[in-house]
């Protein structure tokens, strides 16, 4: 099932289901709601719809309570920045004031001038997970959907090396334009994963060459905290960041950004300097 937060005419957001190019009303009010409550299986034929075209999609998880992020976590990244690929997950925070919905803008304060983007499969979680084993660690995932790593490279630099402030500023979390549940992406290594900006193809790669799998991820993640419901994990970025290029790319106001995974759709966002 693909999950949206949308609203209609700017009235409050629902969550809802797409199927044949509408949204089909599930009720509630978030989907973090809908997770908590275990109800990933209901469907509700016979419900209202509304065309994709009439709805406003929003960030499918407005404040979840952990977004943990993942360094290097490509073999093919790592190698572009110079870094040896790392011996355990190297871990970082985003909090949730990052977080931005399809079509939203990026928004980049004056404090940097080095904005760059991410493409990244972000896992939902969809049950608490204390001490999961990975061959038990899929199935603590609610599901799956795009995510736009924005980083502010001077900040990340030329602050003593750590990341979090870099890497959360507001709306520096694009996410969407929904969550593809579990069953729908039997094999979360075996997808591709693009962004593209201003129509060029930045990044083109597979999560087959993730350092650290998913399943992995969550295992380790679990043996220090409790994951929970909504909780986001950020597993990296393939080659192809606007950093490392020739001549470097770094995102502008007027620019526009997708970040596209196999089965995930397509999450659009513009840029816009403030
Ligand atoms: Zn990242």
């Amino acid at each position: 099932m693909k999950l949206v937060s949308y609203s209609t005419d700017g009235g409050a957001p629902h969550v809802g289901y797409i199927e044949d190019g509408e949204i089909h009303a599930l009720g509630g009010a978030s989907i973090l709601e809908y997770i908590e409550q275990g109800r990933s299986a209901d469907r509700q034929p016979g419900g209202e719809t509304v065309s994709l075209e009439e709805a406003r999609l929003h960030a499918p998880i407005v404040r979840p309570q952990k977004i943990i992020a993942i360094g290097l976590n490509y073999e093919d990244h790592a190698q572009e920045t110079g870094a040896e690929a790392p011996e355990k997950p190297i871990v970082f925070a985003k909090y949730p004031n990052t977080i931005a919905g399809p079509g939203d803008a990026i928004r980049i304060p004056p404090i940097t001038e080095q904005v760059d983007y991410e493409a990244e499969l972000a896992v939902v979680i969809g049950r608490p997970a204390k001490n999961v084993s990975e061959s038990e660690a899929l199935e603590y995932v609610f599901g799956y959907t795009n995510c736009n790593d924005v980083s502010s490279r001077d900040l990340q630099f030329s602050e003593g090396g750590q990341w979090t402030r870099s890497k959360s500023i507001d709306t520096f979390a694009p996410i969407g334009p929904y969550i593809a549940t579990r069953d729908e992406v039997p094999d979360p290594q075996n997808l591709s994963i693009r962004s593209v900006v201003n129509g060029e193809t930045m990044q083109d790669s597979s999560t087959s060459k993730m350092i650290f799998p998913v399943a992995q991820l969550i295992a380790f993640l679990s043996t220090g905290m409790t994951l929970m419901p909504g909780d986001l994990i950020l597993t990296g970025t393939p080659a192809g960041v606007g950093f490392v290029r020739d001549p470097k790319v770094f995102l502008k106001a007027g620019d526009e950004v997708t970040i596209e995974i196999e089965g995930l759709g397509s999450l659009t966002n513009p840029v816009e300097a403030v």
